[in-house]
């Protein structure tokens, strides 16, 4: 699959709202225009630049919150665009949240909790490693809650990420597509290098026994969950540089959408003279 020039890649690799969606149909080995790593990784290095400048302003401009959700199977790459993507970006108007099994006071009130508390205040990023999505995820595959409660959450998500959306959100969902093979190369390289070993857990091999369950799970969220105000991509993810441009770009396309402006300083500062 090769992108034109005309394509945005906000285009190219949304889901769109109410459309079938199938997976296996996404090529996890994409790698978009690119015949060589090289020209994506100097790419990315322009995309760093014009989002560090994007950020700024958008920071100054104190009119928006930006929300970036990503979701993926173990060793799909979270941790990876995250560091890689936002390096460069001024710390101080970021802010990571992972989401890891609930805590029993998480547990004793509704999902949306703990999530909502970590929503991004005005003018910053949030970025979820990880997010609400893991109780239509884990929970329903793991049946953490009875169907009918997990089945209800897809509309509660929606509902939620409108009321985001609707007090000055812009919400972005990427999902990092990797195939079963490329997870079983990464949870090796974890295994064999004393300094990914500790990002492996028991606990990751069970979870790829059920991947087809997984798939059925993302199949599920991704299609009723991708809305006009919180669209999720379908991020090609087995070459970490082509993962990485593909954001880069679709968070420097939707920032220069918003156009965000430094505030008017006050006035009457030309006179000024600091003695
Ligand atoms: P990691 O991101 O690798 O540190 O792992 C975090 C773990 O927490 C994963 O196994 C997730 O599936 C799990 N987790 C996150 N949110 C939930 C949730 N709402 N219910 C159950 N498990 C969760
Ligand atoms: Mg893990």
């Amino acid at each position: 699959m090769s992108l034109s020039h005309s394509d945005s890649y906000s285009d190219r690799y949304r889901v769109l709202p109410g459309a079938a969606l199938d997976l296996d149909a996404y090529d996890a080995d994409d790698r978009g225009p690119y015949t060589r790593k090289k020209e994506a990784v100097a790419d990315l290095q322009a995309l760093r630049e014009q989002l560090r400048a994007l950020q700024e302003r958008f920071y100054a401009w104190d009119k928006r919150s930006l929300l970036i959700v990503l979701q993926a199977m173990d060793t799909g790459g979270k941790d990876g665009v995250i560091e890689h993507v936002m390096h460069g970006v001024n710390p101080q108007g970021v802010q990571v949240t992972p989401f890891k099994v609930p805590t029993p006071e998480e547990l004793a009130h509704d999902f949306l909790w703990r999530v909502h508390k970590a929503a991004p205040a005005r003018r910053m990023i949030g970025i979820f490693n990880r997010s609400h999505y893991e109780d239509v995820l884990v929970v329903r595959v793991r049946n953490l809650v009875p169907p009918d409660v997990w089945g209800q959450r897809y509309e509660q998500i929606n509902q939620f990420e409108r009321l985001l959306a609707d007090t000055g959100t812009v919400i972005l969902k990427f999902y990092l597509h990797i195939t079963k093979d490329e997870q079983a190369q990464r949870l090796q390289a974890r295994l064999d290098s004393p300094d990914k070993r500790w990002k492996f857990a028991m606990g990751d091999l069970a979870e790829r026994k059920l991947w087809d369950d997984y798939m059925a799970a993302y199949t599920a969220a991704l299609s009723q969950c991708s809305t006009a105000h919180a669209p999720w991509f379908v991020v090609p993810a087995n070459r970490k540089w082509y993962r990485n441009v593909v954001i880069a770009n679709i968070l420097v396309e939707t920032l220069t959408q918003l156009d965000p402006q430094f505030p008017q300083p006050e006035a009457g500062l030309d006179d000024v003279v600091i003695v």
